[in-house]
Order: C-alpha cells, then structure tokens, then sequence
C-alpha cells in the first residue's frame, strides 16, 4: 500500500501501512477522529493487540464498541459511557413505570365495565322490586375505592416484579 492510500492509524502513527495492517480495515483514512480517540484512550499498540487476538469476524464489532467507549470517556472523562448506559437504564425504568401505571388503569377501567354491564343485567332483572323497594338511590354498583386499591396492587406488584431495584449504582 502506498503512503496516499495510508489507514487513518498508520497516517496519524506517521508509518507505513502494510498489506496485512491489522487497523486498515477498521481505520479508513476519511475518518482519522474514529482512530485518534481510541489511540488517546487505549493506545494504537494495545488496540492493535486486542483486534490480533479476535476473530476476524468480531474485529469490526470490536472497533465500534471501543470507538464509543473512547468518545464516550473523552467527553465525559468521569463517568464515559456509563453515564449513556445509566441514563438509558433510568428512562427504561420510568417507561416500565409508565407501563404498569396504564396497565392498572386499564385493569380498573375492565372492572368499572364489568360492574356497568352487571348492573344494567341486574337493573333489567330486578327493576321491578328495586323499585317497589325505593331503595334505588345507593345501588352500590359504583366501582368501589377498594376495586382501585386492587388494581393499585396489582401495579404495585408488577412494579416489584420489572425488578426496579437497580443493580446499577455508581453514583454513590
Ligand atoms: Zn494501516
């Protein structure tokens, strides 16, 4: 390979880049950022031993995992990508929240609809002696607040099971 046609790693390593460069197929010489933030992270020696060591077929996957790593720690050089991972991991938690919360919801408004059905079957059934008996006025067919509470529960449960208790703790 001649110097114009030099990889991204060879080009900014100032050296020749040869046939077999481990780096050339992951390093392309339109895009020296990819390559100079993993040599400032993990250097082009150690990169270059860690690709030596993979197949050839996780070579790429690898180079991209440690592209973000690096960018990811030279933006932020406290926390680098875990800070990405811990933000996604909070929006997955609020999400399941989310979802349980509608899920309860949906659970107590299926109960309200049931009890509406059964109180229009038992109001068709017993019209005649509820209203002989005057006592139509509390009908008791209203979804109670204990249906809520259950429902609430149930949320709760679920809640509990989506295993919200992060393992995930750096912060401390
Ligand atoms: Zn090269």
């Amino acid at each position: 390979m001649s110097n114009s046609t030099r990889c991204a790693a060879c080009k900014s390593l100032r050296r020749r880049c040869s046939q077999d460069c481990v780096l050339a197929p992951y390093f392309q010489a339109n895009n020296p950022e990819r390559f100079s933030c993993v040599h400032k992270i993990y250097g082009a020696s150690n990169v270059t031993k860690l690709l030596e060591q993979l197949p050839v077929d996780l070579r790429a996957n690898a180079v991209d995992s440690m592209v973000f790593e690096a960018s990811s720690r030279i933006q932020d050089p406290v926390y680098g990508c875990t800070q990405i991972i811990f933000q996604l991991r909070q929006q997955i938690i609020q999400t399941q929240y989310e979802i349980a919360q509608i899920q309860a919801q949906i659970a107590f408004n299926n109960v309200q609809q049931q009890m509406h059905h059964q109180q229009h079957y038992h109001h068709g059934n017993q019209y005649q002696n509820q209203h002989h008996s005057g006592g139509g006025g509390g009908g008791g067919a209203e979804p109670s607040s204990q249906t809520w509470m259950n429902a609430s529960e149930q949320a709760e449960e679920q809640h509990s099971h989506l295993g919200f208790t992060s393992d995930f703790n750096f912060t401390s």
